[in-house]
């Protein structure tokens, strides 16, 4: 070989190997690019879900952003739901085969780390640290946890478009997939844990810890609300006033923890004999309201009965003991008759009580419109 002969072909050498590091410079940027997207997006998802007052919303914000995370993957992301025990599909793209399915979970089902599942004959594999394979697919399935809480799980499967195999290109991409799934997974599970919290919170300070039925404060919202609505669809709504009678006796007799315990069955009571829509609330000490919606005076005024028939038989233990049957007092208002407004109901029915009290308890009393004249003139 001549001297110019060897000159060129090491030229030639050299402007190969600048070509494969240019392209490899150029695939690294396009990698680059590409992830600096996704986390791009993965902030985006971080602020949407901030933005997310219940968890219904939640749902909106994952279906919609998630598959963009992994737009070049198959995937799915599934929430726990009870009861029943089930995983519920919030998103589902690309080929992976279980879109749109609920998966019923084994009684006591929890999800760790380094297991793996199956479930309804598909294998759901937990997370490991190179992803798992079958075959030459490669997918992961990400745990959503927080508080020790299992929340759901997200599933990514990388499709057919990795670098070849046992290159460390194509493991380089499979760890980065998987932290970003990790990462997804864990950002859903602290938003949602979050929103849970401020739920149960809202709960806790709307309703009263010992009977579990609403507080007095967000049921005059809820009437007001209940009141407009009931006028637009031109119903009639019924308030029932309810006070314990003689309550003072059970503590005297059998101390507080006894009373707290007719409180608590009285609660009972009161939720299961009420229809959906209605609701009732403890509105302070031994008083107590329904609110029966869509209900006329006729209507309410037989269920108001059949309440003071049925809570004479509330037969409530204490320490082993039965305690000695309640009676009540019940004052029953409608609207629009005996009030426009959920003040004027209220009062109205609280009068009715006031009257059931004087006629010698144990027993209903609706108050008399002129009675309520009296009054508004008083006011
Ligand atoms: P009346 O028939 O006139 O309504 O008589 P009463 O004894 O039911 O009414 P009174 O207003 O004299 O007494 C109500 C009692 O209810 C007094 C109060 O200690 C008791 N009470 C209020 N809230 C609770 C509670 O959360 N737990 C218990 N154990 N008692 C309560
Ligand atoms: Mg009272
Ligand atoms: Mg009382």
């Amino acid at each position: 070989m001549t001297t110019s002969q060897e000159k060129a072909e090491k030229d030639w050498t050299a402007v190969e190997a600048m070509q494969e590091v240019n392209e490899k410079l150029s695939s690294y940027v396009i990698a680059l690019e590409q992830r600096n997207r996704e986390l791009e997006r993965l902030r985006g998802l971080g602020t949407l879900l901030q933005s997310c007052l219940t968890i219904e919303e939640t749902h909106a914000v994952i279906a919609r952003t998630v598959p963009k995370l992994f737009f070049t993957e198959s995937g799915a992301v599934y929430l726990f739901s009870l009861p029943p025990q089930t995983l519920v599909p919030v998103a589902s793209w690309g080929d992976h085969a279980a879109a749109g399915a609920v998966f019923p979970l084994p009684a006591g089902w929890a999800l760790e780390q380094e297991r793996s599942y199956s479930i309804d004959g598909r294998c759901f594999p937990v997370l490991c640290s190179d992803g798992n394979q079958s075959g030459q697919d490669v997918y992961f399935c990400a745990p959503m946890v927080a508080q020790s809480e299992t929340l759901g799980l997200l599933y990514v499967k990388l499709n057919g478009n990795l670098p070849k195999q046992n290159s460390d290109n194509r493991r380089q991409v499979i760890a980065y997939k998987r932290q970003l799934a990790v990462t997804t997974a864990e950002t859903i599970a602290l938003f949602l844990t979050n929103i849970k919290l401020r739920e149960n919170l809202y709960h806790q300070s709307i309703h009263d810890p010992l009977t579990g039925l609403l507080n007095r404060r967000p049921m005059y919202e809820f009437l007001e609300k209940e009141i407009l609505r009931t006028t637009r669809k031109k119903q009639p709504l019924g308030v029932v006033m309810i006070d314990i009678d003689h309550f003072k006796t059970v503590n005297d007799t059998y101390g507080h923890g006894a009373g707290d315990a007719v409180l608590r069955e009285f609660g009972l009571f009161s939720k299961k004999h009420i229809r959906g829509g209605d609701f009732a609330c403890r509105y302070g000490g031994e008083e107590f309201l329904l609110v029966l919606t869509e209900a006329s005076l006729e209507n309410v005024k037989k269920r108001a009965e059949q309440f003071c028939k049925e809570a004479r038989l509330l037969g409530v233990h204490y320490r082993g003991r039965l305690l000695d049957p309640i009676t009540l007092s019940l004052g029953v208002a409608v609207y629009p008759e005996h009030g426009k407004t959920a003040q004027e109901l209220l009062l109205a029915a609280d009068m009715a009580l006031y009257q059931a009290k004087a006629d010698g308890r144990d027993r209903i009393a609706t108050v008399r419109q002129h009675v309520i004249a009296d009054q508004a003139q008083q006011l």
